[in-house]
């Protein structure tokens, strides 16, 4: 029996279950390594503009407690459940350990449409969701960060919540939040400046030069525009880019920072040119060199798997592809590089431990060094994973996931039972 269900969950019970067998971690061991350790859901209630009162639920799943406080997002969305975090939180512990950080993975959400929110309502459910977390986080307990659906000024909401509780400031508490407030510099292009770079050391290792190449982009929030603006500033031609209202396509390449700026201003890609309409349902399937799914999980499914004609695919959303396409995958090894999100979009989450050491500390990098520390992380896990690929005739994600697993095993092993 288990609190914890759907279809995310399931998956990534599945995944675990390929990495314990390729590992061969006996039986009893494999529960205390997939099951989170805690989880909580609170009700959120709040004053609507209109008077009345509504109450949203809100879910924190901290996975394991073994190599640090635990890290990851917060997410506001309607398909959040708490199955749904607690995959979530599952994977960003695989991924803290395989870039090497000193966390457990955690995450969190609220059950909202925000865009269906005020702006004085969004704040009200920030600050009320932060408030109800405030026994079970803690700068060395859990760190929040944002997710889809929740940006800088939600996380600035949440520290200044959590900081007039204690009658201090403590930014250490989040991760992701304005400048102004003690985030980093390069936080907010760091998960889609990840994914391009280890996009681009790929499209180097196929020896397809960067102004030939082309992208497709599905999801143009934080993850996926900061990719595309990356990838477009080398060279390479987004040819599609769609996100919840519809796509784009223009095989000359789009105007990337144009397109940015308008779904800046405007909040999604709608009403940027009619022209360059295309069907949404087609853009993962269209022949190009780089493709980034990075709105949500399992739209990558044996079906499409099929069809990709991409070289690359950089996975910048958590869990798109289904264990089913995973195998599809696997069979097309020679004709498609996967870049697995717990390696692809890391670079989120490495920037975010930066974040966290620099508010610690009291003292700030500039932006070069920040970025350049991102990189020499992402290199390093990105060639333990070839290597353990090639060596054990494994799949990329099979590498990825089973160092990170193998991480978080020795230390189970030493520590003993209790985190
Ligand atoms: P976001 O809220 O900023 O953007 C999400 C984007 O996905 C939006 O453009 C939205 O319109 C689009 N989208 C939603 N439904 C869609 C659909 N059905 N078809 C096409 N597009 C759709 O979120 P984000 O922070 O960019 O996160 C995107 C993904 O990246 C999530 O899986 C998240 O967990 C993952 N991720 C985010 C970060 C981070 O730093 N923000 C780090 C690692 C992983």
């Amino acid at each position: 029996m288990t609190v914890y269900g759907g279809p995310v969950f399931d998956m990534a019970v599945k995944q675990f279950g390929v990495i314990a067998d390729h590992l061969s971690i006996p039986h009893d061991e494999r529960a205390r390594l997939l099951m989170p350790k805690r989880a909580v859901t609170v009700s959120c209630p709040i004053h609507r503009d209109d008077g009345t009162v509504a109450v949203f639920e809100g879910y924190r799943v901290q996975h394991h407690l073994t190599l640090g406080p635990t890290k990851g997002g917060t997410r506001f969305s309607t398909t959040v459940d708490l199955g749904e975090v607690a995959a979530l939180a599952i994977w960003m512990s695989w991924k803290c350990a395989l870039v090497g950080l000193p966390y457990g993975g955690a995450k969190g959400g609220i059950h909202v449409d925000p865009a269906a929110l005020s702006r004085t309502e969004l704040e009200a459910l920030s600050r009320r969701y932060m408030q109800e977390m405030i026994p079970f986080v803690g700068p060395h307990t859990d760190v929040m960060a944002p997710d889809m659906g929740t940006n800088e000024q939600v996380m600035a909401w949440f520290m200044d919540t959590y900081s007039m509780y204690q009658g201090k400031t403590v930014t250490e508490i989040v991760t992701g939040k304005p400048v102004a407030s003690g985030g980093t510099l390069g936080r907010r292009e760091a998960t889609g400046r990840g994914v391009a770079y280890l996009a681009r050391r790929v499209l180097a290792l196929l020896s397809v030069s960067f102004t030939d190449a082309t992208a497709v982009i599905q999801g143009f929030g934080n993850v996926g525009s900061h990719t595309a603006l990356e990838l477009a500033e080398h060279g390479v031609k987004i040819i599609a880019v769609s996100d919840h209202t519809g796509a784009l396509y223009d095989p000359k390449g789009l105007d990337v920072p144009a397109l940015a700026r308008h779904a800046a201003r405007h909040g999604s890609i709608a009403g940027f040119s009619s022209e360059l309409q295309c069907d949404p349902a087609g853009v993962l399937t269209l022949p190009c060199d780089v493709l980034v799914p990075a709105a949500m999980e399992r739209v990558i499914d044996a079906d499409i798997a099929a069809q990709l004609r991409c070289r690359v695919l950089a996975e910048g959303a958590n869990g798109p592809t289904t264990p089913e396409a995973d195998q599809v995958l696997e069979r097309r090894q020679k004709e498609i590089f996967v870049i697995p999100d717990i390696l692809c979009n890391s670079g989120g989450v490495v920037v975010s431990y930066f974040e966290w050491v620099q508010d610690l500390q009291q003292l700030f990098w500039e932006e070069e060094e920040v970025k350049q520390r991102e990189y020499r992380i992402l290199d390093r896990a990105f060639d333990a994973m070839v290597e353990r690929a090639k060596k054990e005739n494994i799949s990329h994600r099979t590498a990825a996931m089973a160092i990170g697993v193998e991480k978080v095993r020795a230390a189970k092993t030493t520590r003993g039972l209790f985190p």
